[in-house]
Formats: C-alpha cells, sequence, structure tokens
C-alpha cells in the first residue's frame, strides 16, 4: 500500500475581521471543514474560483498558519503548532512554492545562496557541500552553473520559479504545495513548468498539493482533484472520475469558464512516457 504522506481531517479556517469604529468585527468562515489525503508520488489538484479558500489550506498545510479546528497528519505525525510550536524536521517536511517567484526571491541574494540557504539554516552542511549541491539542483531544474552567481532579475519569470522550484527542493521534503505555480507565466512557459514538475515527481518520487483557479492545468498532472466552492470540497475524487462526471453544478460552470491552456506539449510529453 502507497504511503499516506498528508492526511488532513475536516480543516476549519475562520478569520477574524476587525469592524468599523462603531461596527464590532465579523467573522470570515475561509475554510469550513475539508478532508483530503495524499500518497506518496501523487498529485492532488485543489481547483476553485478566487477566494474560495486554497491559500488558506495551502498555509495551513504548509504549517505557516494553523487551522481553527481540525487535524493534520504528515508523514503520520499529528501536528499541533498551536500547542507545540514546530520541530526543525517538521518544517523541512513541507515546502511552498507561490504563484509569484519574484515575491518570494530575495532581490539582493545571488541564486547559488538562495538554493544553499536551506541547508545552511536547517542542516551544518559545509559551504562547499552546499555548492556542489545548489548546482546539482540548478541542472534538475533546467538551469546551469552559469546562473549561480546571478541575482533574481536577471531571469524571466519562469526560470525564476524554476528557482523558487529548486529552492523548495534542496531539503527533500516529503510534500511540496504549489500554490498557483504557473498563473502568472505565458501560456507556453506553464507547459514547461508543468512538464519540469512531472518530471522532478517522476525522478524523486515527490508528492505534490497543485493549486490553481484553471481546471485545464490541472487535468493532465492531478491524480486526484478537490473543487473548493466558498471554502467547501464540493468535488472530491480520482481525476478521471471527477473531470467526466461531475457531480456538482459548480464544477460544471468551472468547466466552462476555464480558459485553454497550451496543453499541446504536456499531452506529447506523456504519450513519450507511455511510449516509453
Ligand atoms: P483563494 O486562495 O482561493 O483565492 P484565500 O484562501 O486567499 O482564497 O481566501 C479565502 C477567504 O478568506 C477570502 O474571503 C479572503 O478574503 C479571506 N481571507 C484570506 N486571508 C485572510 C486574512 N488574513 N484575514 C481575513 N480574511 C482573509
Ligand atoms: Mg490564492
Amino acid at each position: 500500500m502507497a504511503r499516506i504522506v498528508l492526511d488532513a481531517r475536516n480543516i476549519v479556517r475562520d478569520y477574524n475581521v476587525a469592524g468599523g469604529l462603531f461596527r464590532g468585527g465579523r467573522t470570515v468562515h475561509a475554510v469550513k471543514g475539508v478532508s483530503f489525503t495524499v500518497e506518496q508520488g501523487k498529485t492532488l489538484a485543489i481547483v476553485g474560483e478566487s477566494g474560495c479558500g486554497k491559500s488558506t489550506l495551502a498555509r495551513i498545510v504548509t504549517l505557516i498558519d494553523a487551522p481553527t479546528a481540525g487535524d493534520l497528519f504528515i508523514d503520520g505525525e499529528k501536528v499541533d503548532i498551536a500547542r507545540h510550536g514546530l520541530s526543525k524536521e517538521m518544517r523541512r517536511k513541507v515546502q511552498i512554492v507561490f504563484q509569484n517567484p519574484y515575491g518570494s526571491l530575495n532581490p539582493r541574494q545571488k541564486i547559488g545562496d538562495i538554493l544553499g540557504e536551506p541547508l545552511k539554516i536547517n542542516t551544518d552542511t559545509p559551504a562547499s557541500e552546499r555548492r556542489d549541491r545548489a548546482m546539482a539542483m540548478l541542472k534538475k531544474v533546467g538551469l546551469g552553473p552559469e546562473h549561480y552567481n546571478r541575482y533574481p532579475h536577471m531571469f524571466s519569470g519562469g526560470q525564476r520559479q524554476r528557482i523558487a522550484i529548486a529552492r523548495a527542493l534542496m531539503l527533500n521534503p516529503s510534500l511540496l504545495v504549489l500554490d498557483e505555480p504557473v498563473s502568472a507565466l505565458d501560456l507556453s512557459v506553464q507547459a514547461q513548468v508543468l512538464n519540469l514538475l512531472a518530471d522532478l515527481q517522476d525522478e524523486f518520487k515527490l508528492t505534490y498539493v497543485f493549486i490553481s483557479h484553471d481546471l485545464s492545468v490541472v487535468r493532465y498532472i492531478a491524480d486526484d482533484v478537490m473543487v473548493m466552492y466558498f471554502g467547501e470540497a464540493v468535488e472530491y475524487g480520482p481525476r478521471d472520475a471527477v473531470f467526466t462526471n461531475p457531480r456538482h453544478a459548480y464544477t460544471q460552470t468551472l468547466f466552462a469558464a476555464t480558459p485553454r491552456a497550451d496543453v499541446e506539449s504536456i499531452k506529447a510529453r506523456l504519450a513519450r512516457k507511455r511510449a516509453a
């Protein structure tokens, strides 16, 4: 049986929003009791319109934020940030890549230092080995040694997202959460980054939670799909079941509204893989 890397049970997240001067605050129910599991080497896609709670869930799964209620298990171990704080080891296990890589890469740091930093902070890997591993990871994400000493602004959006992915993988995480990782990229670049993620997943048996507002993006990379609507999971199951037989009317409107990503090169990669 495949190992379950992520097990989220009845996750709830409320935000208390302050009111105006003479008004009381109110509560935003951003995530309303959502459950799912992800097996090692698999991809769960979480899809839904802006504001439905995807990033809130991403922050909870990545241990950046604690849920209001519910239980989270990573590699079978229960996580309770609110009560216990977090061990370095638990932090290492889950990494995130955001939509805007420029915002998450320090503009004053060279790429080599950006990649070496997780090792520097979390391990006692010597500098020479950090350098070797950063070089090796650059290669894995389709960049080269000549990029090691450059700064983030010298790269294109797609290259910056490759750097963000490389950094996220430096500590061998059990789980990689990708929050709209290709949404800011041109269609042809989207396909390249999706293919890279798929190749890395095959090579390292990576486990992904892939968040997107765009169903056409997740269609070819997801094993399971969860559709969120106003903080609830209205659809959850194997990709083909959700795509061929959506149970909820909202999913059908998502299909209809979905722009077409450049899926041809993704399909070509899958065909090559099947043939191999
Ligand atoms: P998505 O990523 O699907 O666009 P979010 O998780 O960012 O959705 O937001 C879900 C809901 O929670 C929205 O109504 C949003 O306005 C609200 N929300 C998100 N973060 C906060 C916060 N820090 N404080 C108050 N409300 C928030
Ligand atoms: Mg979001």
